[in-house]
């Protein structure tokens, strides 16, 4: 029986490199897999998955109002891919992650999301919520904070290096870097932030 499995963590775990290695490996096995990524992020142009070690391949780009089973993941199982793989799950729609689960369930067609667990400020993504609500089976993947601890926020930094404590949840581009933290230092990162900005 097919599952839906989402792969979550904070930034910089690695997690898009994770992806296009499973696909590899699926691939190597003579089995096809249909890479989807989310229309919201476009840093690479539409239709590819990039990880930050530069290693990238082609996808289909949904967007959150899109019919994702009749589009893509009717034709998928019809085609006979082996999975499914969706990049930046954390953009995706509750409609989009209920079209998903639909597939799994009704195709049989297995399918892996990879995405954020919460945004700069702690809070769910609506596409996280949907598929630790909705998902079969969950993974973190790991990665650390500069304490050595387990590092599951992530903090936004301005140009200057400061740490933003307000803004919009997504926003793609500009110069803001995002650095992967443990609880405890997000949350005295945002209280200096706060304390500065009053
Ligand atoms: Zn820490």
């Amino acid at each position: 029986m097919a599952k839906l499995h989402y792969i979550y963590s904070t930034m910089g775990a690695g997690k898009t490199l994770n992806l296009i290695q499973t696909a590899f490996n699926y691939e190597e096995r003579g089995m096809q897999t249909l890479l989807l990524t989310t229309a919201i992020d476009d840093r690479y142009g539409k239709g590819k998955i990039t990880s930050r070690l530069g290693v990238s391949r082609d996808a289909h780009v949904f967007s959150p109002d899109q019919d994702l089973y009749s589009d893509h993941l009717v034709p998928a199982a019809q085609a006979g891919f082996a999975c499914v793989l969706i990049d930046e799950g954390q953009f995706m729609s509750r409609r989009n992650v209920e079209d998903l689960a639909r597939a799994v369930d009704t195709l049989n067609l297995p399918a892996m999301v990879w995405g954020l667990r919460t945004d700069f400020l702690g809070n769910p993504f609506e596409g996280s919520a949907a598929l630790f609500a909705l998902a079969d089976e969950l993974r973190e993947m790991r990665t650390l904070c500069h304490c050595g601890k387990k590092a599951t926020m992530v903090l936004r930094s301005d140009a200057d290096g400061n740490a933003v404590s307000e803004g919009p949840q997504v926003q793609i581009g500009g110069n803001d870097s995002y650095t992967p933290v443990c609880r405890k230092h997000w949350a005295q990162s945002i209280a200096q932030s706060r304390a500065k900005s009053t």
